[in-house]
């Protein structure tokens, strides 16, 4: 049965102007209603990774798709109330340099993780969890904002609140400014802990004035914004800025599903002598397990072991908690995630396509060259610009005659050059050419092979298809003559 534009654009999960624009690029124009020859309607296939079979016998007849196309997990928007936990809160301690974060993380390292606990030997693994009134905390105990911005900026801050430590006898420092503008822009929740009480020269008010003068106002003066009073190297204090962080998670209602896909996210990754490459990801949803299949931004693994920041080795990680993989393939970075596949062989082929994209983002060039820009080009710049052009044609007749008619257009301002002129379909390595050189990419009765297409569109190369020679030569000759208006 003929096929026409609305039923092909339905069966491809297109709208039809999509493939109207297809259709164009391949010089055909079909009135409404006109049934598409096989060979065209094959071609808008091919376009899109399906191939086009005019007879089949299965009630799905006539297309399938040629490649299984596998995408990572997402996450649910929201998950049904009745599977929720609620899950630890993920704390960041930040502030100037010296004003004791590292003393904090480590006294309730030692104080809350070893105590009463059978070989309490921590391990730094990058983030470690205590307990208070029976609940747990997660800490991430790489101080300062390296990590913060650096997780901010994929997007995967996995922070819950933020403490910001300010030194009482220091005061307000630049790195305290910075450390309440990153935490501000975040939207997260701040709690400030006042330090070094201990000392003689502390002034805790003068602190609290600072602090409200830029903008964290304590609840003691009718702000909203817990302060605690603190010493690190005493401990004194310290039971207040515990209970307040357990006051604060309550506030935010913190909770993950334990039994959703996990995720997780990375926040230090490193090679360990003997173990090979291992991360510590912070469980965002969902549970860990070992035997695992997940993948972590291109790579692909499988969870061989695991180890919780005390140095045992676990089985399972539930949400919020931080714990070190080993399994990865190759070395992820900090902030990328680490999402559960249904089994090894999707993710390695995941994994396998976004190696394959990051390549073709390599490809992409510096600058454009379009046929459009060029004319502004030559204006910025003396001397004569340079058309470059990749030319494509159905057969050798046609390369010769369009080449011959280019080379004729005579222009003070441009020049054209062929980096290559040949019969045949525009490919890949024709993109690969025009990305590097900067030049256009002509095709004159010919398609654009399939990976061609991805290529082109992932390194934004510019890829133009006649079926009309003097069209062709037209728009090369109105590049020329910079006649043709620039997009932007
Ligand atoms: P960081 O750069 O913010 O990580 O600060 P550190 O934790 O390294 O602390 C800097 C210095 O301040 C060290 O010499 C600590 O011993 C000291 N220090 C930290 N907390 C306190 C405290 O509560 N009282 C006193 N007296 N000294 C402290």
């Amino acid at each position: 049965p003929p096929i026409l534009v609305p039923e092909l654009a339905a069966r491809l999960g297109l709208k039809p102007f999509n493939v109207m624009a297809d259709l164009i690029k391949l010089g055909v124009f079909p009135a409404p209603n006109q049934p598409l020859e096989p060979e065209i309607a094959a071609k808008v296939c091919e376009i899109h990774g399906f191939s086009f079979e005019r007879e089949k016998r299965d009630k799905d007849k006539g297309f399938h798709k040629v490649e299984e196309v596998i995408k990572e997990p997402e996450a649910p928007a929201e998950e049904p109330e009745e599977l929720l936990k609620t899950r630890p809160p993920i704390i960041t301690i930040m502030g100037h340099v010296d004003h004791g974060k590292t003393s904090l993380l480590d006294y309730l390292r030692k104080t809350r993780i070893t105590a009463g606990e059978a070989g309490g030997i921590t391990q730094h693994i990058g983030a470690y969890q205590v307990k208070h009134q029976d609940q747990l905390l997660t800490f991430l105990d790489t101080p300062g904002h390296a990590i913060f911005s650096d997780m901010r900026a994929r997007g995967a801050d996995i922070t819950d609140i933020v403490v910001i430590v300010v030194a009482a006898n220091d005061g307000i420092m630049p790195q305290t400014k910075e450390a309440i503008q990153h935490a501000k822009k975040a939207n997260k929740t701040i709690i400030v802990a006042i330090n070094k009480i201990d000392l003689s020269s502390a002034n805790v008010e003068r602190v609290k004035t600072q602090l409200a003068e830029n903008g964290l106002q304590t609840t003691d003066y009718g702000g909203d914004t817990e302060f605690a009073e603190v010493s690190a190297l005493t401990g004194k204090g310290m039971d207040d800025l515990l209970d307040l962080m357990i006051l604060q998670a309550e506030v935010l209602e913190l909770k993950a599903n334990p039994k959703a896909t996990a995720r997780a996210s990375v926040i230090e990754a490193r090679v360990v002598p003997g173990r090979g490459t291992t991360a510590t990801v912070i469980v965002e949803s969902g549970t860990l397990k070992v035997g695992t299949p997940f993948i972590c931004g291109p790579y692909a693994g499988k969870i061989r072991s695991m180890i919780n920041d005390r140095g045992e080795t676990i089985k399972t990680a539930p949400p919020g908690s931080p714990v070190e993989v080993i399994g990865f393939e190759e070395l992820p970075h900090v902030g990328d995630h680490l999402t559960e596949m249904k089994n090894e062989r999707e993710a390695k082929s995941l994994a396998s396509e976004r190696q394959e994209e990051q390549r073709l983002k390599r490809l992409r060039p510096q600058h454009r060259n379009r046929m459009e820009d060029l004319y502004s080009m030559v204006n910025e710049g003396g001397g004569k610009a340079q058309l470059k052009i990749i030319l494509k044609c159905d057969v050798q007749g046609s390369v010769e005659a369009i080449k011959k008619a280019i080379l004729a257009i005579e222009s003070n301002k441009v020049e054209s050059t062929f980096i290559t002129a040949a019969a045949g379909p525009v490919t890949e390595s024709d993109i690969a050419f025009a990305a590097s050189t900067g030049a256009v990419v002509m095709g004159f009765n010919v398609k654009v092979e399939a990976k061609a297409v991805k290529a082109a569109k992932a390194a934004s190369v510019e890829v133009k298809l006649y079926s009309v020679v003097y069209e062709l030569i037209d728009q090369v000759r109105e590049a020329m003559l910079g006649l043709l208006e620039p997009l932007t």
